[in-house]
């Protein structure tokens, strides 16, 4: 259920957007942009999701403090390993993949990223946006197997 402010800032920002889009605040050549922001304002504000930030924040309040990089690396080699088990009994001992239990360990692998995040010193978000500017980069037109084969890195 979408919360009741968040619906009322959204309504905010749209009306406000439109009202200066239609004083024409925005040249006609923005108009594609100012679209793509208000559908990327209205997908954020209209779903149940967690931001980056607020994940961060209340999965690191379960951090110990004195963490270091030992730490993020054998867990999630630890917690990346349950979820390679759980496919490997699925597909070579007749297991059943049990969704419920796949998302929990994504889960536990996501909380290793905060806290790799946190040694780090960088937000999740700009985790998120660097990787995404990367794959841009790579595979500009989606991904290609043929592209793929033909980097050097
Ligand atoms: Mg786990």
């Amino acid at each position: 259920m979408i919360d009741e402010k968040k619906a009322q800032t959204l309504k905010v920002i749209k009306l406000s957007l439109k009202g200066l889009a239609r004083q024409g605040v925005f040249p006609q050549s923005d108009m594609d942009e100012f679209q793509a922001a208000l559908d990327s304002a209205t997908e954020y504000f209209s779903s149940d999701g967690i931001s980056p930030e607020e994940y961060q924040r209340l999965a690191m309040r379960t951090a110990a403090d004195g963490v270091d990089w030992g730490n993020v690396g054998l867990g999630l080699a630890g917690e990346s390993g349950e979820v390679a088990d759980a496919i490997k009994k699925h597909l070579y001992q007749g297991h059943t993949l049990d969704l419920p239990h796949m998302k929990e360990e994504l889960g536990d692998v996501l909380w290793y990223v905060a806290l790799a995040c946190k040694c780090g010193g960088f937000s999740m978000a700009d985790v998120m946006r660097g990787n995404i500017e990367k794959l841009k980069l790579r595979f500009p037109d989606g991904f290609s197997a043929e592209r793929s084969r033909g980097r050097d890195k």
